[in-house]
């Protein structure tokens, strides 16, 4: 056996490991319950944990742990031993089956919007059997999903498995109104790349910056950036090779098909592309490849940064969340098939997904809402912050088509029309695409692009879902009242189209015409988190995601008020952390220098030789009045963030005021500090600078 088979999955609890060890009829009931949805019998839960723990202790586990994902966005672990005390002062190791079914953690401290407050402090976890479970660190590590003792979710894996049942639901009755009988389920596939940055730990540990707030708060631009688009898909240097070569190898082991690897635009950013999953998988195991690629860089003396903006000017990091549908006997509904009944399938399911977009487009932005991202959303990076989708000049034309009746362009002289048309091969090729589109079809699947680099895949995709489920249980509902399938969907893909065409867009989304048209075409624009978080709340919002059962109000409302506060939290440690380098480190090496500067002119005029001292005092005017200038922004920065802390008002207000007055100030106080930065002695300067972090990996 090769090296790569040998290792693969070696440490996860799969189904290989399940038929192996457990009973026949067990192992039969077991895949029977996952495939069919229902809660786990407590005696076959007693034997899979009997079977799990023997499993463990071989791989060297000594402990088991729920592992959950709460609100935070990272994922949360509690150790408990496999350890049970036995009469005789010995020990047996134990883990039963209601210990894998429930835990109790006292999770108390998680972010719950206020969901805990009043009756219940702690929540519970339970067991998603459809994610295998596995060994890391010596611990075996059960996925779960966490609830209040209400049974309101706390954390992000509960509305994503709500809504994947949702969508599946929904596919299933549209499917069975094309004459499918045999689909039980459809699932939604996702392959998340994820982009991040290599530097080295030394430099690293030498900015409170990147340790405290994950991205520089200061910082000049260096000489050299990404103009010379030298970096992208570059030959890896040894040590960034290294590091590739060992996640690689743990992902491995953990299951994680880790296929493609490059060097990504800006210097020292790369990027991690998996082997597509069901849509809960892909987040546990996103988030299990965001946590090795950190673990595994320290061990090279390297910190990975999963900030979406780590470096200002520079190309942020984003995750591309791909996205698909496809049914339990494997057809992919995003793929348009070969056969005109394929075809009209595939379109309505793409129609089902453009009208979801432009119905859905503040939920979508709002999915893709982190701190980190206003950086780039609408800022001064890409993607903007307008939902648009782009599918391809072909799809656009055959579209175009059935909305007008005019004929297709490709050759074919009669418009198309559901059931009789083939669709013309549709390129999958990469040379086509749009990569300025933050939600573009690419042949068999489309890839969702806003999403943040640091944050869970799980809302970007259980808003998807719940999305794509509204529209296509209102396409259901059509299809079930009508008697002539083909023009019922002919009429039903022209009505999308004609409605929802001004969310398709194939020119360059970066333009700044592109800003000016979509406003013309009514489409929002909403720039920062503050303002997407609002959203949240709307009318139509609460209702899809109350319909689907994906969220109740009360759920809502708590994410809503989580997201503004890990935005005033955020905004808030960036200000501190600014205020402290400024304070500490940078504005006493500048007067520093300027005492050099003033040394230097003394001395020099004291050798009562007629030396021209010009550019010595030309220069201590400047940084002296520069200093002054940082002096003030420091007193700016200090007093907005003790109004902040003084303001007792709502989240909304609370986060409205850090995003409009702290922020801004902060940033004014960043400006003056890169421009001393540039004229200041560079070894007098306190923490490495962009070019250290960028190019001395
Ligand atoms: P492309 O060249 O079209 O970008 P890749 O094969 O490089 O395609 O895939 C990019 C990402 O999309 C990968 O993470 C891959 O696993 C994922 N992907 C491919 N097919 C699907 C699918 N049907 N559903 C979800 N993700 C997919
Ligand atoms: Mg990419």
């Amino acid at each position: 056996m090769s090296y790569l088979s040998t290792i693969f999955g070696s440490n996860v609890f799969n189904d290989s490991v399940m038929r192996e060890r457990l009973p026949k009829e067990t192992y039969k009931v077991f895949k029977k319950t996952l495939a069919e949805g229902n809660a786990m019998d407590a005696s076959v839960a007693e034997i899979v944990a009997g079977a799990m723990k023997d499993w463990a202790i071989e791989k060297g586990a000594t402990h088991f742990t729920h592992w959950f994902q709460p609100m935070t966005g990272i994922t949360a672990e509690k150790h408990d031993s496999f350890i049970s005390p036995t009469d005789d002062g010995k020990v047996i190791l134990e883990f039963s089956g209601k210990e894998l079914i429930k835990g109790e953690p006292d999770a108390s401290s998680f972010p719950n919007g206020g969901l805990r407050a009043t009756f219940e402090a702690r929540g519970y976890t339970a067991w998603d059997c459809t994610s295998p479970a596995f060994v890391k660190d010596g611990v075996l590590c059960i996925p779960t999903a966490f609830c209040s003792y209400n049974g309101e979710a706390l954390d992000k894996k509960t509305p994503l498995l709500r809504s994947m049942q949702a969508i599946s639901d929904q596919a299933v009755r549209v499917l069975r109104a094309f004459g499918n009988t045999t689909t039980k389920k459809v699932i939604t596939t996702v392959g998340p790349e994820q982009e991040y940055f290599l530097i080295d730990k030394g430099l690293y540990e030498q900015r409170l910056d990147l340790m405290l707030a994950g991205r520089t708060l200061f910082g000049a631009m260096p000489p050299k950036g990404q103009e010379l688009d030298d970096h992208y898909f570059g030959s890896l240097k040894e040590r960034v090779s290294a590091y590739m070569k060992e996640l690689n190898a743990e992902l491995w082991k953990l299951g994680i098909s880790a296929k493609t690897q490059h060097n990504e635009v800006a210097p020292a950013q790369h990027e991690l592309a998996p082997i597509y999953a069901t849509t809960n998988i892909a987040t546990d195991h996103n988030q299990l490849v965001m946590e090795m690629m950190k673990k595994v860089a320290l061990r090279h003396n390297l910190v990975c940064l999963l900030h979406e903006k780590p470096f200002a000017g520079v190309n942020g990091s984003g995750k591309h969340n791909n996205w698909s549908l496809g049914t339990d006997d494997g057809i992919n509904l995003l793929d348009p098939g070969k056969t005109p009944h394929e075809n009209a399938q595939f379109l309505v399911f793409l129609a089902a997904t453009i009208k979801a977009v432009d119905k859905y487009a503040e939920l979508l932005r709002l999915s893709a809402a982190v701190p980190g991202n206003d950086h780039r959303l609408g800022a001064n990076e890409a993607p903007p912050a307008i939902i648009s989708m782009f599918l391809g000049s072909q799809l656009t034309n055959i579209l175009t088509s059935i909305e007008n009746g005019t004929p297709l362009e490709s050759g074919n002289k009669e418009p198309m029309t559901i059931g009789v048309t083939a669709l013309p091969p549709l390129p999958k090729d990469s040379t086509d695409r749009n990569r300025t589109s933050p939600f573009a079809f690419t042949g068999n699947k489309f890839e969702f692009r806003m999403t943040p680099s640091s944050g869970s895949i799980a809302g970007p995709n259980f808003v998807l879902n719940t999305a794509v489920a509204d529209t296509l249980s209102e396409i259901a509902d059509i299809l079930e009242g009508s008697d002539d399938l083909d023009t019922a969907v002919q009429t039903l893909i022209k009505d999308i189209v004609r409605k929802h065409k001004r969310v398709i867009f194939d020119g360059n989304n970066y333009s700044e015409n592109w800003v000016e048209e979509a406003k013309r075409r009514g489409l929002s624009n909403i720039k920062n988190m503050v303002d997407s978080v609002k959203t949240f709340l709307d009318e139509k919002n609460i209702a899809v995601l109350e319909k689907f059962k994906v969220l109740t109000k009360a759920e809502i409302h708590a994410r809503y008020e989580i997201g503004l506060e890990n935005y005033s939290k955020t905004i808030n440690i960036e200000a501190l952390t600014s205020l402290k380098m400024a304070r500490t480190e940078i504005l006493p090496a500048t007067i520093d220098y300027a005492t050099t500067l003033a040394d230097s002119i003394n001395a020099v005029k004291s050798t009562g030789l007629m030396v021209d001292t010009s550019s010595q005092e030309e220069l201590l005017i400047k940084v002296s009045s520069l200093n002054a200038k940082l002096t003030s922004a420091i007193n700016a920065l200090t007093e907005q963030v003790h109004k902040a802390h003084e303001l007792e008002a709502k989240p909304v207000v609370q986060a409205e005021y850090y995003r409009d007055m702290v922020f801004p100030a902060m940033n004014n106080l960043r400006e003056i500090a890169d421009q001393l930065e540039v004229i200041t002695d560079a070894s007098l300067w306190p923490f490495p600078t962009y070019a250290d972090l960028l190019f001395r990996v």
